[in-house]
């Protein structure tokens, strides 16, 4: 495709038919696990169309080349597979739980070491590196919202060696492209923003590096975490639109953030959009927009967040992000997540809708609080 294209019209365009008479426009899934000899997909578990046309798309936003995986978790596990035996990975303090909980049962078997670090510090990260085999950033972070200097610790993260990995899920390939700021590895829960309508689950990683490329469809051969063909199908269909969901939700974003931040109830937003925040010289740096996410402290217990999450009428309280509708939850009602993480702390996903309503929503539940 022509190089100079916006992402917003790659994201359209890219991973399509090829355009001759009586082609379907879009592509289809394909329900096959078997081909006939002689071609070179050969097996069901090493490649499919639907794969393929989403994999196209992935790699022209991200600038490398995409494999699909089952889940955002798939595509993590293959990466983390990389590390040798008793490789080091130096890992941020706060990210996505179920990936530092991966990491964890991978340092108590002795399959690795991993040292945890504020991401965000990027001196603190830096003096960590000597040796490590695996720098891992996720950057805007999970549910903490903090923002790591992605090329400062891409090229510290080379100089010690180590082959460096940023989980872009919460930026997407359009607001952020890892590789293009040093990152070797991209990794997506494209659960989330991608397929972006709360009805698949299905992860993706992107290099531009050949070897690497190899190494990780190999894991995706032999760990066989392969997405189906209809999730994959239906991601790209997702994808499709994003480019204008972001818009819409970022905006709402936007605006429910200077909000909140006013709200009496409310001690703290946490948005790298907002000036004050500490995050937003680098987001606005790395990142062509802010996200769709925010994370909202109350000042309290748990028992308050709760009742907010619970009292939304509008907002589902469901765990998961990056749909057209909002969501939100009190994240430390998972055991899994990190202790570090205050109690009275909710991740809000904002989806497209009127962001009026949103905030009636809100207001009302925070409000309700006796
Ligand atoms: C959800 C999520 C994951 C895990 O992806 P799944 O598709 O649920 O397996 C990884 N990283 C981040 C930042 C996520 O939000």
């Amino acid at each position: 495709m022509t190089p100079d294209l916006d992402p917003s019209t790659v994201v359209v365009h890219a991973g399509r038919p090829e355009r001759v008479p009586n082609a379907p426009v879009g592509g289809s899934p394909v329900f096959s696990s078997t081909y006939v000899a002689g071609g070179d997909r050969g097996y069901g578990r090493f490649g499919n169309d639907a794969w393929t046309a989403l994999e196209d798309t992935l790699g022209q936003l991200e600038g490398g080349r995409a494999l699909t995986f089952a889940s955002g978790m798939a595509a993590a596990a293959a990466v983390i597979d990389l590390v040798p035996v008793g490789g080091r990975v130096v890992a941020p303090q706060h990210a996505y739980s179920g990936v530092l909980a991966l990491l964890d049962q991978q340092a108590e078997t002795s399959r690795l070491t991993v040292d945890r670090v504020d991401i965000a510090n990027t001196e603190s990260v830096v003096q960590t590196l000597d040796g490590a085999a695996l720098l891992w950033i996720e950057s805007p972070t999970n549910p903490a919202m903090e923002v790591a200097d992605i090329p400062a610790l891409a090229a510290a993260g080379h100089a010690a060696g180590a082959t460096v990995v940023v989980d872009n899920t919460f930026a997407t390939p359009l607001l952020q492209q890892p590789l293009a700021l040093g990152a070797d590895v991209v990794m997506h829960s494209a659960t989330k923003f991608i397929a972006g309508h709360s009805d698949v689950i299905l992860g993706a990683v992107i290099t531009a590096d050949d070897n690497l490329w190899s190494a990780i469809e190999l894991r995706r051969r032999s760990l066989g975490a392969i997405p189906g063909s209809m999730d994959a199908w239906l991601a790209l269909r997702g994808l499709r639109t994003l480019a204008l969901r972001l818009d819409r939700a970022q905006s709402n974003a936007a605006y429910l953030a200077e909000r909140l931040r006013r709200h009496p109830r409310i001690s703290r937003v946490r948005y790298p959009g907002l000036p004050d925040d500490p995050g937003h010289a680098r987001a606005a740096a790395q990142m062509s927009g802010f996200g769709a996410i925010l994370s909202i402290e109350l000042g309290g217990d748990a028992e308050g967040a709760q009742q907010v999450c619970e009292r939304t009428k509008l907002w589902v309280h469901a765990t998961s992000l990056g749909g057209v509708e909002s969501l939100l939850e009190r994240r430390r009602r998972w055991a899994i997540e990190v202790p570090t993480i205050p109690e009275d702390l909710i991740r809000l996903s904002v989806g497209i809708e009127h962001p009026e309503d949103l905030w009636t929503d809100l207001d009302q539940a925070l409000t309700s609080l006796t």
